[in-house]
């Protein structure tokens, strides 16, 4: 007897930094106190950490400052968005694998995964690589413009959300996901 399979499940990449951990937060608030000026989110309209939105010369530098707090880096301790984990929890028991796709630096690896624990991230495949595209999925998310135009470029039959902040713009190959609550019904179009 030959079953029906519903071919419904989706391996979705997630990006964790600006898609499920809130890293302005984190680390506009660290520079507030470092530095006491107050840096909001809507004033980050461009990608990268230097000047002119730090007084950072370097990315680099800003990566020197942030790596080190007291022994974590500012990766140890980000709130998560509105909403991110329970919708990454409605997706996995609906049978979708949840694959997390991080291109951080090395050095905050070790907190990353205490933190994926922690907040009770429901993942059983983590990778941190820059070539996010080479992780096969069906569904990618991302809020960093080269990393997009990358999903487009090299996999552009793939479903590729743009997380909406005020520091990526429209790409052609990409749809919109503006908050978490749209993710469902983006993932049903797209499935059927
Ligand atoms: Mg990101």
């Amino acid at each position: 007897m030959h079953h029906t399979i519903r071919l419904s499940q989706m391996r979705i990449g997630v990006d964790l930094d600006g898609v499920v951990a809130d890293f302005t937060e984190g680390w506009t608030s660290q520079y507030k106190i470092d530095f006491n000026k107050e840096i909001k989110e809507e004033n980050i309209t461009e990608w990268g950490l230097s000047k002119p939105l730090t007084h950072f010369e370097e990315e680099i530098d800003f990566w020197n400052w942030a790596k080190d707090f007291n022994g974590s880096s500012i990766f140890r301790n980000l709130k998560t968005y509105d909403n991110a984990v329970e919708v990454l929890y409605e997706v996995s028991k609906s049978g979708h694998e949840v694959v997390i796709i991080s291109s951080k630096p090395w050095w905050s690896i070790h907190d990353t995964l205490v933190w994926l624990g922690e907040n009770k991230i429901p993942s059983k495949e983590i990778h941190f690589l820059e070539d996010k595209w080479k992780i096969d999925c069906d569904v990618y998310i991302d809020d960093a413009p080269h990393q997009l135009k990358s999903f487009v470029e090299n996999v552009p039959d793939k479903l590729i959300l743009r997380f909406v902040r005020p520091y990526n713009r429209p790409i052609a190959g990409t749809k919109d996901l503006n908050n978490w609550l749209e993710l469902n019904s983006l993932l049903e179009s797209y499935n059927l």
